[in-house]
């Protein structure tokens, strides 16, 4: 497996020398610590009145953004072309996003994880960057809750989802880490497609 290249959020200054901050979406050269430029931010898809959805299995799920072009494919080069640092901007989304809707005050932060083998061939887990990312703006704690109990990656190209299974279980803490009662912020991989 070759070696990735990977670039860290947290040593600046000869990192920025040799790979200085770009625009998450056109890639244009930004000053240290700014990762979009005016322009492109102008022309994000943001979901205003629809900020908030419901659903089957969480409460309720806010999203800045709908799903689709160019923050799309900005999304899917975090993901999947080793872009570890678009967590500081899309994390910084999801916790303004949050604290716009008055809602900060939860006992923890947690996230869907990666299998771990996804985990070793990709690096490192999106999900879990932006939980740490939120957990910087949110005071609340970031805590592991979840474990992936099927790895995609080694179902055929293309195979359906399996039916009736959690894709995540748990809990994994140990007994009286997590309150009787816990209000939790889940991140997850991909907002909402658009209406
Ligand atoms: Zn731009």
């Amino acid at each position: 497996m070759a070696k990735k290249l990977k670039l860290s959020n947290e040593r600046p200054g000869l990192i920025d020398f040799f790979f200085p901050a770009r625009c998450i979406i056109c890639r244009e050269v930004q000053n240290p610590g700014v990762f979009i430029c005016p322009q492109c931010a102008r022309e994000l898809s943001v979901t205003g009145s629809q900020v908030s959805q419901h659903g089957d299995f969480f409460d309720i799920c806010y999203s800045p953004f709908f799903y689709e072009e160019p923050l799309r494919e900005s999304f899917l080069r975090y993901k999947f072309r080793n872009r570890p640092q678009f967590s500081r901007q899309f994390g910084k989304w999801m916790a303004d996003c949050l604290m716009a809707q008055d809602k900060t005050d939860f006992d923890l932060i947690t996230w869907c994880p990666l299998h771990w083998l996804r985990k070793l061939d990709r690096g490192y887990d999106q999900s879990y960057l932006l939980a740490r990312e939120i957990g910087q703006y949110i005071t609340a704690p970031v805590v592991p809750t979840l474990k992936k109990a099927i790895a995609r990656l080694c179902l055929p190209w293309k195979a359906p989802r399996p039916s009736g299974q959690p894709i995540c279980w748990g809990p994994i803490p140990s007994p009286g880490t997590l309150p009787a009662s816990a209000s939790c912020w889940w991140t997850t991989s991909s907002p909402p497609a658009p209406p």
